[in-house]
């Protein structure tokens, strides 16, 4: 049994706890020929202290929404509705014998009533059911000797109930089983497909080499931000950033040196980059973009100073470079207040004049497009 139909069980045994207990009140008025304090008062305190014993018992584990049962919970269960079953078959063995026809009659519907009401509480445990209504069946049929046509055909109409009920029960399981089994199916299909859509457009929207956003999805982005800043009258800054000497450092190091080069470089990227809508793509091959929103040209330069300081403190070896002794970029930036007219081609045409411009003063710099020219 899966946790869920446990906790469904577990639910519903407070409901035949306390319908336990009201029912003994009900019988004990029916049925008790004094009202004394002796067995039958007894019997019918033990069957309100059981039926109290069971309700906080279930109480306790139906609070429990998330994490396991503890095991040997539904033995507790089956052992609980067990005493109950025994209890009520004390009560059938106390107070039948001194009936006469038409109370025992009464009695054997009472039963019938009462197995009913708890078969829906157990419709997940056949067992329980049956550890329930056995004892309350032997007791009857203890009591049947000696008794007319009448009484045994109640009695056999109860035996016929039970069966029936059983049946009940067992196709009820067999249904919520398989419902269940079909459920986890369908939330097992449910999250594969998730994944695989988050996949898909992880792809579709990201770069495999280094996991930057990419190009298609920066053309996205720029025409996104040259709208706001357009309407909004702001700056917006363009960094394109181009790594130095790259073709010797492949020819070098490698292909595959090149592409962990390539990474590390990126991931230096993400960390000179301190707002939440900035953004970093790889443009193609060794060359970068960055947009800043929102920024002027002092500002995109303290991003461009941040990449070069934390490239210099990465020291990514790279003897073949006639900057430096490690890995360097040229970063060339534009920065302007979008107008409606123009088109953000602009912006990215400035920057690649700007960095060819970061190329030619000897590279390792940025260079800012002064006025829209360099
Ligand atoms: P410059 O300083 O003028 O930029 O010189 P450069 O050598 O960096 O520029 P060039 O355009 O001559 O060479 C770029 C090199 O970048 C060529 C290519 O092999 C390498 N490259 C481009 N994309 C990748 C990649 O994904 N992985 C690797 N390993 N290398 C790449
Ligand atoms: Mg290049
Ligand atoms: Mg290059």
């Amino acid at each position: 049994m899966n946790a869920e139909n446990a906790r469904y069980l577990l639910n519903n045994g407070r409901l035949v706890a306390l319908m336990s207990a009201a029912y003994s009140v009900i019988w004990w008025c029916l049925f008790s020929p004094s009202y004394q304090l002796n067995g039958h008062a007894f019997w019918l305190a033990s069957m309100l202290a059981l039926s109290l014993l069971f309700y906080l018992y279930t109480r306790r584990y139906s609070q429990r929404q998330t994490g396991e049962l503890p095991p040997g919970l539904l033995s507790a269960y089956f052992s609980l509705t067990s005493a109950c079953g025994v209890l009520w078959a004390v009560g059938i063995l106390l107070f039948m014998p001194q009936l006469v026809e038409a109370q025992r009659l009464l009695l054997m519907l009472l039963v019938g009533a009462l197995l009913s009401l708890v078969v829906v509480p157990n419709l997940l445990s056949i067992r329980s059911f049956n550890g329930f209504a056995l004892p309350m069946l032997v007791a009857l049929l203890v009591n049947m000797q000696g008794r007319d046509s009448n009484e045994w055909a109640a009695y056999l109409v109860l035996l016929l109930g039970c069966a029936l009920l059983n049946v009940v029960l067992r196709r009820a399981e067999t249904l919520v089983t398989s419902n269940f089994s079909e459920g986890v199916r369908h939330r097992a299909r449910a999250m594969e497909l998730a994944d695989s859509h988050a996949s898909m457009r992880q792809q579709s929207e990201r770069d495999g080499l280094t996991g930057l956003y990419n190009r298609a999805m920066f053309e996205r982005h720029l025409q996104q931000h040259w709208r706001l800043a357009s309407r909004a009258n702001t700056a917006l800054s363009l960094l394109l950033i181009d790594v130095d000497f790259f073709k010797p450092y492949n020819d070098h190091y490698g292909h595959l040196a090149g592409d962990q080069c390539l990474s590390l470089v990126a991931s230096l990227f993400n960390q000179a980059l301190q707002r939440e809508d900035d953004m970093v793509a790889r443009y193609g091959g060794e060359e970068f973009v960055i947009i800043l929103p929102n920024t002027d040209t002092k500002g995109a330069l303290q991003v461009a100073s941040r990449i070069r300081t934390l490239l210099a403190k990465a020291k990514l070896r790279h003897e073949y470079s006639a900057a430096a002794s490690y890995v360097t970029v040229s970063i060339g930036i534009c920065c302007l207040i979008p107008s409606a007219q123009q088109s953000s081609k602009e912006i990215v045409d400035k920057a690649d004049k700007a960095l060819y411009r970061a190329k030619q003063l000897g590279r390792n710099q940025a260079v800012v497009a002064a006025r829209g020219e360099v």
